[in-house]
This record gives C-alpha cells, sequence and structure tokens, in this order.
C-alpha cells in the first residue's frame, strides 16, 4: 500500500520535473509512463552519436593501453552507436530526445535497440569517468557517502571488484543511487544497464566499469581482476561526483 502510493506520488513528480527542465512533449509523455527515474540539467542527457574522448587513446596507459583504447573506442563503441541509430531509424525513434529516455522504456523496443542502445549510453559514460592516472581521490560528496555506507573506500573497492569478477560472460559492474538515493553496487549482463525497466537492478549510475574482455583482453588476457584492480588509477572522481549530485536531486 505505501509502495504503490509512493509510486504514484513519485510518478506525479517526475511529470512536474520534465515540465520543470523543458523536456519535448514527446520525452515528457515517454517519462511519465516510466516506473524509473527522472534526470535534471544537460549533462546526462546522452545523444547518438559518439562524443570525442576528453583524452589521447595512450593517455589512460599503463593500466589501459592505447591499442585497447583505439579498438574499444573506434571499433567497439562506434559500431555499437552506429547500430543504435541504425535501430532508431527503423524503430521511428526520436533522436532529440535524450538516450536516457528510451532505455527507461527498453522493453517497448527490438533486441537491437537493447543491445547497442545500452552499448552507446554504456560506453558514453564509461569514457567521462575515465581520466589519465595515477589516481586522485577528492574529498567530495560522493567519497563522503561511500565511507560511511561501505565503512572506508578499500571496503567500498573490494565489494566492487568482487561484483565485476562475479558477474559472467560480459556485462558491467555499476555503483548506483537507488530510488533511496543509497548507494547500491551491482552488476548487469551484456549491455544492460540500471536505467533499463528490464533490469532487475535499478538505479542511476554514478560508476560503471565494461567488464566485456574486449576492454580488457590485450593486455591483461583472462586477469580481470587485475583490470579491475588497476581501473581506480583511471577513474575521474570529479565527474562520479558529479552525476551522484545530479542523481541526488
Ligand atoms: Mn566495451
Amino acid at each position: 500500500m505505501a509502495k504503490s502510493f509512493s509510486r504514484r506520488n513519485f510518478l506525479q513528480q517526475t511529470a512536474k520535473g520534465c515540465i520543470a527542465i523543458g523536456l519535448s512533449g514527446e520525452a515528457t509523455k515517454a517519462l511519465a509512463g516510466s516506473t524509473h527515474y527522472k534526470y535534471n540539467g544537460a549533462l546526462l542527457q546522452t545523444g547518438f552519436t559518439q562524443t570525442p574522448l576528453a583524452y589521447a587513446y595512450k593517455d589512460l596507459a599503463p593500466y589501459i593501453d592505447a591499442l585497447t583504447m583505439e579498438i574499444h573506442y573506434s571499433k567497439h563503441a562506434a559500431a555499437y552507436a552506429k547500430n543504435l541509430n541504425d535501430a532508431a531509424d527503423a524503430e521511428q525513434i526520436n533522436k532529440n530526445a535524450p538516450l536516457e529516455v528510451l532505455l527507461q522504456q527498453i522493453s517497448k523496443y527490438s533486441e537491437k535497440m537493447r543491445n547497442n542502445g545500452g552499448g552507446h549510453y554504456n560506453h558514453e559514460l564509461f569514457w567521462k569517468l575515465m581520466q589519465p592516472g595515477p589516481e586522485r581521490i577528492p574529498e567530495t560528496l560522493l567519497s563522503k557517502a561511500i565511507t560511511t555506507q561501505f565503512g572506508s573506500m578499500e571496503a567500498f573497492k573490494k565489494e566492487f571488484l568482487q561484483t565485476a569478477l562475479n558477474r559472467f560472460g560480459s556485462g558491467w559492474a555499476w555503483l548506483v543511487v537507488d530510488g533511496d538515493k543509497k548507494l547500491r553496487i551491482g552488476s548487469t549482463p551484456n549491455q544492460d544497464n540500471p536505467l533499463m525497466d528490464l533490469s532487475p537492478f535499478k538505479g542511476k549510475p554514478v560508476l560503471a566499469l565494461d567488464v566485456w574482455e574486449h576492454a580488457y583482453y590485450l593486455n591483461y588476457q583472462n586477469r580481470r581482476g587485475d583490470y579491475a584492480g588497476n581501473w581506480w588509477q583511471v577513474v575521474n572522481w570529479n565527474y562520479a561526483n558529479t552525476i551522484y549530485q545530479q542523481a541526488l536531486h
């Protein structure tokens, strides 16, 4: 009973939020029918084309090597973007609406849209969540919330790493903000993500780690744990903190 009231209340708030941020009528309608999350501001309004990287392919070395970055960005991620656009044309999707809106109701669309819409969104987020190393962890609202909820940054990293290792086959490890504004660690298979209505693990992404073999195999071969452990060296914690703060609204 309480749950259904809070969901109805949330949907009313969502509709108001859409009006407040001036989304198109179509996007507003799409969000009002969603049981998930709204986004404020422009930061997370992911488009349908690849954003240029903010660093060179070689800049994440030695943690992620230049050739892996080049193939990952210019081949794998480029293919997701192309196939997403093909699917959007075939399914008459409005490409001016943020991709987040589509992902929140992905169950209405094709398997091709699910795989490539997820693939494009996940990679766009992944690139932004990285910067040249070594690791710098500024004291932020996010770092404080991690310490509060997980006991320490080290305890958090240990749980995140274990989640990345436990994902069988290809997929992603996530830190998200859930509906109660708490941080949660989880994973999704393939190119699914926590915004998707059909994902059992839901929330607004704060950190996203690609654990497909294409993300690490050239340098790390089968050693996913070494790759995931080294990934902290290139995490852009300021960007993570920015999207964390947005996710709290
Ligand atoms: Mn990838």
